[in-house]
């Protein structure tokens, strides 16, 4: 039988898939790894089997203990998955800007999910960190898994991601692209590749243009989950431990406006719904592959899935807000010809829905 004995056994092994219109006539062939594929919904679910199991082996999370993490939403996902197959509990901090699908599932995995405010500076007891801290030392039996400074984030995509790239394309890939969060990804995947390439693989970090990461002033963007924002009150930044800043070759800079109308396009033009990171990863990865001949080979990381963002990036009112176009990137208004520039609301199911 081709089976798996557990949920945590088909964690990784995700399909890389060519990407065919959104690449501007690349001569490089770029293709994109699809990490929403993991049973958990994202790439996290890598990190998260690999720092449980490496803390039930040092005996920092004993039976019946409690997982806790200061987590943008996906890492949290993946934990909640692994500690409802090993009886863990879990509790979660999470910055308010976060979207409310994420804190709906990991309410449905059983987690207790703790909202914090996100403009606050790093110090201040009320941080998602902080609070996290706080509530593993209060917390008996509590494990704090700290993907920001666990080495065991890093090293899942060594052993696993890099490995899989390498294999699934057979050794040909010359340029990796990806956003940096906790840096776990870019540098366990950058580092693995360089390694078996004997340093022939360049390291393409995928940035938004305020993040600190790439020399931005750390001000506020859209995008969730990558780069480093600053609080203009937090006295001493630090970054991620889990991010080596050396693995990174160079940096492509992305506005909210590219990252998230990329995100939209990947979902029409490719029937890829995934999330505004995987859209700054693939507008990075496009400029790319521009400069690029046909014998190199351009794979890019897609994080997570477009159904968590459905009330933001694919919710028109909410782009709007942000003063980004809607209508530019409709099928409606380019490629398909003799449909209505706008087809109307239908009334009766618009009163129906939110009876
Ligand atoms: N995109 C999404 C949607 C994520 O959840 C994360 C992880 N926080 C990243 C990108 C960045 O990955 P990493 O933390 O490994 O740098």
């Amino acid at each position: 039988m081709d089976v798996h004995a557990s949920l945590t056994d088909a964690v990784g092994n995700t399909p890389l898939v060519r990407l065919n219109r959104v690449t501007g006539g690349a001569l490089a062939p770029v293709y994109v790894k699809l990490e929403y594929v993991n049973p958990g919904g994202s790439v996290k679910d890598r990190i998260a089997l690999s720092m449980v199991e490496a803390a039930e082996k040092a005996g920092l999370l004993l039976p019946g203990g409690t997982i806790v993490e200061g987590t943008s939403g996906n890492t949290g996902v993946g934990l909640a998955m692994v500690a409802a197959q090993r009886g863990y509990g879990c509790v979660f901090t999470i910055p308010e800007k976060s979207s409310a699908e994420k804190v709906a599932v990991l309410r449905a995995y059983g987690a207790e999910v703790i909202v914090c405010p996100s403009d606050v500076p790093r110090e201040d007891p009320r941080h998602v960190r902080s609070v996290a801290a706080r509530v593993a030392a209060e917390t008996p039996g509590g494990w704090l898994a700290n993907q920001y400074d666990n080495p065991d984030n890093p090293r899942a995509h060594y052993r696993t991601t890099g490995p899989e790239i390498w294999r699934q394309t057979d050794g040909r890939i010359s340029h990796l692209v990806s956003g940096i969060g906790t840096g776990g990804t870019i540098t366990g995947t950058g580092e693995y590749l360089k390694e078996v390439s004997g340093g022939r693989v360049t390291v393409v970090g995928a940035d938004p243009e305020a993040s600190v990461y790439s020399g931005g002033d750390g001000g506020p963007y859209a995008v969730e989950s990558i780069g480093h924002a600053r609080h203009p009150l937090t006295l001493q930044d630090t970054w991620p431990t889990s991010y080596h800043p050396e693995v990174v070759d160079r940096f492509e800079r992305n506005s909210d406006r590219d990252s998230l109308l990329t995100a939209r396009r990947l979902a029409r033009e490719e029937g890829l719904l995934v999330g505004g990171s995987a859209g700054t990863a693939v507008a990075a990865a496009v400029r790319v592959a521009a400069g690029l001949g046909p014998d190199d080979l351009v794979v890019v990381l897609l994080p997570d899935s477009g159904r968590n963002y459905l009330s933001k990036v694919f919710d028109d009112d909410w782009m709007r807000q942000l003063g980004l176009p809607v209508d530019e990137d409709s099928p409606r208004s380019g490629h398909a010809e003799g449909l209505p520039a706008k087809v109307p609301d239908e009334p009766s199911r618009e009163a129906g829905g939110r009876a």
